[in-house]
């Protein structure tokens, strides 16, 4: 039963972690988030009552545990609006965006359904990136460009943490191939104009490539009403397993696309010299695949659409804009990205004067408060600001105004006590 608000301290009774963790106030959930006992039940119950090899054996249990994987399938696709068949099971998101990587090389190498011809890239077509990229949607193209002979081209973010959409349009053109960006930066928080990229994209005839990590947990996503043609989202990041994410396609995309990983599994029909592979999602799905964990990840989605997106993206954008308030009024706190007025998730990236990230994560950990500190896998973002490494705080749905008072008090002592 979804609503339109959202009691966060009586939702940390939910994780274990949190009930169990008196006085700590986890801000670090754009690096992992915390799992409700709904998620581990559903993993362990499945684990110590339905476990057996999917899409294999002829015995009952694994027809039962084919039905509530392929259920799992079902319910994870509903949650970003696609079918089932639009939604290939990855291990995460780098392995995802891998995935999509590796297999347009292989169209370049003329593997693959004839269709895949459509795909193939030549010396000096252009792969696009924003320079705001999380490594893991950064060097799978670099890879790809080294393999093939593309060029990779970026779109600037301008000093706000916006992107430099004039940029953008003066980049993507005829050349262009692919264009991949995040909906939301893991660093700046805000949420990437997908439309105007994606029409930039199509004019040029580009594939586009969403990196959809930090968007999935935290606002209702409705991955074909975007119009992207590829998307990643990651379990861990969104309530579920380690070791689980998501790749949505459009239908005719993934049809055409060759697979990566090939082996058990993806095949019709096998020959000593050849293989025949079958549709998607399963030509994406060598091997065994992790059953318990999309099990667990269904969980997640219906914990999450239990409360409700809405409910989620207006309690955590009240804690955003908390977070954002108190942080400008810290005196020697510099913000990354600190657009006025961008749609947002509930994120800030910053550096304290004089004091190293590493030192002030310290300090805030010997308070109860978990941030991450460093690049947080954005090196050439943090580059391009003149820094090599921040604190960053990022909120959840368990989170509380509470959390995020305690957090601005913390921070406001740490010059001080580094001073
Ligand atoms: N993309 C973004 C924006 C991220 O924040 C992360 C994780 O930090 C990733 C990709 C990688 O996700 P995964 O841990 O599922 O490989």
């Amino acid at each position: 039963m979804s609503s339109t608000t959202l009691d966060a301290t009586a939702l940390k009774a939910d994780f274990p972690l949190l009930a169990s963790h008196d006085g700590l106030v986890y801000l670090d959930s754009a690096a992992t988030s915390q799992k409700p006992q709904a998620v581990i039940d559903a993993e362990v119950g499945f684990l110590t009552s339905a476990n057996a090899a999917v899409h294999r054996g002829a015995h009952t249990l694994a027809a039962e545990a084919t039905v509530l994987f392929e259920e799992a399938r079902e319910t994870v696709a509903g949650f970003v609006r696609a079918a089932p068949e639009q939604l290939v099971w990855t291990s995460g998101a780098t392995a995802g965006l891998n995935l999509v990587a590796y297999s347009l090389g292989n169209a370049s190498l003329g593997r693959g359904a004839p269709a895949s011809a459509r795909f193939a890239l030549r010396p000096g077509d252009e792969l696009v990136v924003t320079e705001t990229e999380h490594h893991a949607n950064l060097i799978p193209w670099q890879e790809l460009a080294a393999r093939t002979g593309a060029v990779l081209r970026h779109i600037p973010v301008r000093d706000d943490g916006t992107l430099d959409l004039d940029g953008a349009a003066e980049i993507i053109g005829a050349r262009t191939r692919v264009v991949a960006f995040p909906h939301v930066s893991n660093v700046l928080g805000i949420v990437n104009p997908v439309a105007a990229l994606v029409a930039l994209a199509r004019d040029a005839g580009a594939l586009t490539v969403l990196d959809a990590c930090q968007s999935a947990p935290h606002v209702p996503l409705d991955l074909p009403a975007l119009d992207v043609d590829l998307a990643v989202f990651s379990g861990h990041k969104m309530l579920g397993p380690y070791a689980i994410g998501g790749l949505y396609g459009r239908g005719d995309v993934l049809e055409a696309l060759p697979p990566f990983l090939t082996g058990g599994s993806m095949i019709t029909t096998v020959t000593l010299d050849e293989a025949e592979y079958l549709p998607p999602p399963q030509r994406f799905e060598a091997g065994t695949q992790p059953v318990s964990q999309a099990i667990g990840l269904a969980a997640a989605v219906r914990y999450l659409d239990g409360i409700g997106m809405d409910a989620v993206h207006a309690h955590e954008t009240a804690l955003e804009q908390r977070m954002r308030a108190g942080l400008r009024e810290i005196p020697g706190i510099r913000l990354l990205g600190d657009a006025d007025g961008a749609e947002r998730v509930a994120l800030c990236a910053f550096e304290v004067d004089g004091v190293h990230a590493h030192d002030a994560g310290q300090f805030l950990d010997a308070r109860g408060i978990a941030v991450r500190v460093g690049h947080h896998c954005a090196q050439p973002l943090h580059r391009r600001f003149g820094m090599t490494a921040s604190v960053r705080a990022s909120a959840a749905l368990y989170n509380s105004a509470s959390d995020v008072d305690a957090f601005l008090d913390a921070v406001s002592g740490i010059r001080s006590f580094f001073g």
